[in-house]
């Protein structure tokens, strides 16, 4: 996989605002948020899609969703929505697995 932005902040080559980190995760707010709270959740592991994840990602992948609630439940969010766009035609752009967390406003559906 070729490097992404994500990639970068990982290193922390480039800054973001980081909410949570741990050995196999960082979550750090969107720079472009589409909602008052716009968080993304990304492993470390640079997986490009969620398609490309296999078996042996099935605890990394609970750990992520486990993070959104954690930081939600830390931040007295209760309702919020959580996206992961797999491919250009779902709206992913960086080629690196992430789960949008999204808060604040409400959300229609379907989704757009
Ligand atoms: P996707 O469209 O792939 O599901 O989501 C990628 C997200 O990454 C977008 O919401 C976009 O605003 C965000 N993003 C892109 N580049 C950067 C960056 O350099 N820093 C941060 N914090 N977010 C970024």
């Amino acid at each position: 996989m070729s490097e992404t932005i994500f990639s970068k902040i990982i290193n922390k080559e480039i800054p973001a605002e980081i909410i949570y980190e741990d050995d196999l995760a960082l979550a750090f707010n969107d720079i472009s948020p589409q909602a008052p709270t716009h968080i993304l959740v990304v492993p470390k592991k640079p997986i490009s899609k969620l398609s490309d994840a296999s078996e042996e990602d099935q605890l990394l992948l609970g750990h992520l969703l486990l993070i959104a609630s954690k930081i939600t439940k830390e931040k007295n969010i209760e309702h919020y929505r959580l996206v992961i766009n797999n491919g250009s035609d779902a709206g992913q752009t960086v080629y690196h697995v992430h789960i949008h967390i999204l808060a604040g406003r409400n959300f229609g559906w379907p989704p757009g």
